[in-house]
């Protein structure tokens, strides 16, 4: 008997699979340039190497051979050093079991968002978003719903209210954020308090970069609202924290009840996290605090240097980050003086006639803008904002 089998090119992948994209801060880099020398400042990533303690211990666990199956929640030491960190930052007592270590933060809100969300449940996205994180959304059956920003680039809660509908399952925000640097007040954290009197959602705080905060302590969420804890979830991370970003390490922090399906599903997806990535986590988070709070002043001081050399540009408003990686002007006016229709336009120009590579302001939800990741060395950035200050100096006195 013949069969007539189809092209396997022609066989149609789901309608999920078919419509989201790749995530633009990973596709950014990639891209080929005209300008001979070109300063990347698209990737949000430290350029330091992680501590010396870290690596040493990812490579011993290799050499003695501890890189087997282990616990899909992670490694118990692990487990126990990220609820006492966390901790020790939030104030809210804790213990393993409200622990998942995962495979980046990435892993932690995707997974998060997969045992919370029956297909078409809204999550409240706020504007300018990472773009993994509508997309996630989308990944996991839900809809993201884009709360528009203010002046300041955060939603008030009346936007807020206003997007929550009887399908809203969860609220997604940022501390300190991507793309903005920015941190919720305290006027908009009791308004979410409130709000979540009011009405039953899940929170889920990504503070991937929540120790990269500038102008005082951290700013961790529970600390703000504890009585929270027990509908909220938190993403923690490595990757920016110890520039352990290729190490894919990460934590999952919430009630128990979430934690444990979570789990579930990690031991039919990815079974666990890099064992040797736990044995280095685990070094990462014994250490004194000294090296990250070098790394911080190392950011602040980058922070300041790309704040004063562009903020006072000619038709560039440009907001000084509070937290974070990033940096992330709206150039709308001078695009307009410019004649430049498109962010996407502008970051072309940026890219050729400048040198520097940057992201659109529109992959965040934010048109007219653009980002700028602090990650590259203090040298290169200075060149890069440089460079920045010509171009839009150029013809900048009528703007
Ligand atoms: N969350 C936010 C807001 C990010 O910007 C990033 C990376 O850029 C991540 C999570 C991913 O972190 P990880 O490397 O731990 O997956």
């Amino acid at each position: 008997m013949r069969y007539s089998v189809t092209p396997l090119a022609s066989l149609p992948l789901n309608g999920l699979a078919s419509t989201v994209p790749h995530s633009p801060t990973m596709a950014g880099a990639a891209v080929a340039c005209a300008h001979s020398d070109p300063i990347d400042l698209t990737v949000g990533e430290p350029s330091a190497a992680p501590p010396w303690e870290v690596r040493e211990a990812a490579a011993k666990a290799a050499l003695e051979d501890r890189a087997r199956y282990g616990p899909a929640a992670g490694l118990p030491a692990l487990r126990g050093l990220v609820a006492q960190d966390l901790s020790r930052r939030d104030g809210i007592p804790r213990h393993s079991e409200q622990v998942l270590i995962t495979p980046g933060g990435k892993a932690a809100l995707l997974d998060g968002l997969r045992c919370l969300l029956d297909p078409g449940d809204e999550v409240l996205v706020c504007s300018p978003y990472w773009p993994s994180f509508p997309d996630q959304v989308r990944w996991a059956g839900g809809v993201p719903i884009l709360v528009p920003h203010g002046e300041d680039l955060l939603p008030s809660v009346a936007a807020l209210d206003q997007a929550l509908t009887p399908r809203t399952r969860a609220i997604l925000l940022n501390q300190p954020a991507n793309p903005t640097g920015t941190l919720w007040d305290d006027a908009r954290l009791a308004g979410l308090g409130a709000l979540s009197r009011r009405r039953d959602f899940w929170i889920l705080v990504d503070q991937v970069y929540g120790t990269l905060t500038f102008d005082g302590p951290e700013q961790p969420f529970l600390r703000h609202l504890p009585h929270l804890a027990a509908r909220t979830l938190l993403v923690e991370s490595f990757s920016k924290r110890f520039a352990m970003t290729g190490y894919r390490l990460g934590a999952a922090v919430g009630p128990a009840a979430l934690i444990q399906a979570m789990t579930r599903l990690a031991s039919s997806s990815v079974t666990h996290a890099c064992t040797l990535s736990q044995h280095a986590g685990i070094a990462a988070l014994s250490l004194d605090g000294t090296w990250e709070r070098e790394q911080l002043e190392e950011l602040c001081a980058k922070r300041d240097l790309a704040f004063e050399g562009l903020h006072t540009l000619p038709g560039l408003r440009v907001q000084r980050p509070q937290g974070g990686l990033y940096l992330f002007p709206n150039a709308s006016r001078w695009m307009r003086h410019h004649g430049v229709e498109t962010d996407h336009d502008l970051v072309l120009r940026l890219r050729d006639e400048a040198g520097v590579k940057l992201l659109p302001g529109s992959a965040f939800g934010a048109s007219g803008h653009f980002r700028i990741s602090l990650g590259a060395p203090h040298g290169a950035l200075a060149t890069a904002i440089r460079r920045l200050g010509r171009f839009f100096s150029k013809g900048g006195a009528h703007v």
